[in-house]
C-alpha cells in the first residue's frame, strides 16, 4: 500500500453523523455554503434549469462554486427541512413518522435538485430520489440484501459470484441516494468512504486469483471519491497482470456531472481498457451538463454502457424507455441493461410486473435500431446472478422448420433440419 496517500477525509461534514441522525436532522441549521470547500474546476456548463434554480435557491453561489463537485456534495439536500425549499413536501403523507424512521438516507445534489425544482412530488425524477411513506411497507420476498452478496464475499466488500469477474464495493457513499437502491443496506450502514486501507484485502484477493480477468468497481459510487484515491485503486488493479478490463459503475455523470473534470478523465485514461456502466433513469436526466460530462468520458476513450432500473410511474413505458435509449446513444452510451427492481425492503411501489418489462423490450425490438435495445435482466434473488428474459420470438418447431415470430407478431418458418 502506498502510505503517502492520506486517508480519505471526503465527505467531511455531515457524513460523520450516523445515517439515522442524518435522516432525523430535520432541525439542524443548514451549513452556510459560503464557507464550504470548493475544488478548482474546469467544468463550465450551466444549463437553463440549473441557472434558474441557483438564482432562486443559492443566489450568492458563484459559477465557480456551483461547478465545484465538492461544493455540490457539501450543499446537498440531506433533510426534509432543506428539501421543503424546493418542492412541496406537505404532499408527502405522514412526514413526521417518515423522518423518524430508520430508512435509506436522503441526499440530492443541488444540480439534481434543480431538475426537480417547481415540479410535483409525482414527477418521475422526484419519485426516484425523494422518500415516501411507501418505503415503510415491507412486502413478501423483500430483504435487505436480496442478491445475497454478503454471502458471496470471500473478503470484505468484494463479491465473487461469477468465475472470471469480481465486484468491488469501494465506498458506501453516493452523491444521490436512489430510493430503490439494491445496496441500500450498504449505503445505509456506512455513509462515508472506506478509505484506501480497506481495499488491501480485496486487492490481494484479486492478485492471488489468476482467473479474475474483469473487475467492476462499484459501491456506493466510486466517482464520489477524490482523484488520488480512484487513481490508487486503478493503478493497483492495473498492476495485476491477469486483470484485463476494469469497469466503473456510477451514477455520477447523471447526478453530479461537475465531477467529470478534464483532470479526472486525463487520469482515468491512463488505465485503459476502462469501461463505465452509467446508471440512468429517465430522459429528463439528459441535460447540457450531462451531455458535456459524457462527451468528456467518451473522448477519453472510455466505453460507456447504460444500466437502468425499471420503476413504476417513473420509466415504465415504451415511449419513455425508447426516448431514454435514443438520448443515451446520442451521448455515446450504449444501452446495456434494464433491471427488474430488486426486492429491497419497502420497494414494492416501484416494482412492475415482469410482463411489463417484456412488453417494453417487445416495443423496442424492430421499432428502433438494435443498438438502442438493452438486455432485460432479473438479478435472481438469493444470488443466482443475472437472468436475461426475452419475449417469445421462438415459437417451437414444425418438422424441419423452426417457427419464429417477428416484431409485428407475424409468424415465419426458418428451414433448420434436425439432422
Ligand atoms: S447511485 Fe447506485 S449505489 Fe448509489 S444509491 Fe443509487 S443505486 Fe444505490
Amino acid at each position: 500500500m502506498n502510505e503517502t496517500i492520506e486517508q480519505d477525509s471526503e465527505p467531511p461534514i455531515r457524513e460523520a453523523l450516523s445515517s439515522i441522525e442524518v435522516v432525523l436532522e430535520t432541525s439542524l441549521p443548514v451549513k452556510p455554503f459560503r464557507n464550504t470547500e470548493i475544488t478548482k474546476s474546469d467544468f463550465k456548463v450551466i444549463g437553463p434549469q440549473a441557472r434558474r434554480f441557483r438564482e432562486n435557491i443559492f443566489p450568492e453561489a458563484t459559477d465557480k462554486q456551483w461547478n465545484s463537485w465538492r461544493w455540490q456534495i457539501q450543499n446537498s439536500f440531506t433533510n426534509f427541512k432543506k428539501l421543503s425549499e424546493i418542492i412541496d413536501i406537505r404532499t408527502i403523507e405522514n412526514l413526521d413518522f417518515l423522518s423518524k424512521s430508520r430508512k435509506l438516507p436522503l441526499r440530492i445534489t443541488p444540480y439534481y435538485a434543480s431538475l426537480l425544482y417547481g415540479k410535483s412530488i409525482d414527477y418521475p425524477l422526484s419519485k426516484s430520489v425523494v422518500p415516501t411513506t411507501r418505503e415503510l411497507v415491507i412486502s413478501p420476498g423483500e430483504e435487505s440484501d436480496p442478491l445475497h452478496e454478503d454471502a458471496m464475499c470471500p473478503v470484505e466488500n468484494l463479491v465473487h459470484r461469477y468465475p472470471d469477474r469480481v465486484l468491488m464495493l469501494s465506498t458506501g457513499f453516493c452523491s444521490v441516494y436512489c430510493r430503490y437502491c439494491t445496496r441500500s443496506h450498504m449505503v445505509l450502514k456506512d455513509k462515508k468512504h472506506f478509505g484506501i486501507k480497506a481495499w488491501e484485502t480485496s486487492i490481494s484477493y484479486i492478485q492471488n486469483n489468476p482467473d479474475i480477468r474483469d473487475v467492476v468497481i462499484s459501491g456506493g459510487d466510486p466517482l464520489t471519491m477524490p482523484d488520488k484515491h480512484i487513481e490508487f485503486l486503478l493503478s493497483s488493479l492495473r498492476a495485476i497482470p491477469h486483470v484485463e478490463i476494469i469497469r466503473i459503475g456510477t451514477k455520477v455523470p447523471m447526478v453530479l456531472p461537475q465531477r467529470i473534470t478534464k483532470k479526472l478523465v486525463k487520469m482515468l485514461k491512463k488505465y485503459h481498457p476502462l469501461y463505465m456502466s452509467v446508471h440512468c433513469t429517465h430522459p429528463d436526466e439528459i441535460t447540457p451538463e450531462v451531455t458535456e460530462a459524457c462527451a468528456r468520458i467518451s473522448d477519453g476513450g472510455i466505453v460507456m454502457g447504460s444500466q437502468s432500473v425499471l420503476l413504476k410511474g417513473v420509466n415504465d413505458s415504451v415511449e419513455t424507455m425508447k426516448t431514454l435509449m435514443h438520448k443515451l446513444l446520442k451521448l455515446r452510451i450504449r444501452p446495456y441493461y434494464i433491471y427488474q427492481c430488486d426486492p429491497i425492503p419497502g420497494s414494492s411501489h416501484f416494482r412492475t410486473p415482469v410482463t411489463k418489462s417484456l412488453e417494453i423490450i417487445q416495443g423496442l425490438r424492430g421499432f428502433t435500431s438494435g443498438y438502442a435495445i438493452p438486455h432485460y435482466v432479473i438479478d435472481a434473488p438469493g444470488g443466482g446472478g443475472k437472468i436475461p428474459l426475452l419475449p417469445e420470438y421462438y415459437q417451437g418447431r414444425e418438422g424441419d422448420y423452426v417457427m419464429l415470430k417477428n416484431y409485428e407478431g407475424k409468424t415465419y418458418k426458418y428451414y433448420d433440419p434436425e439432422k
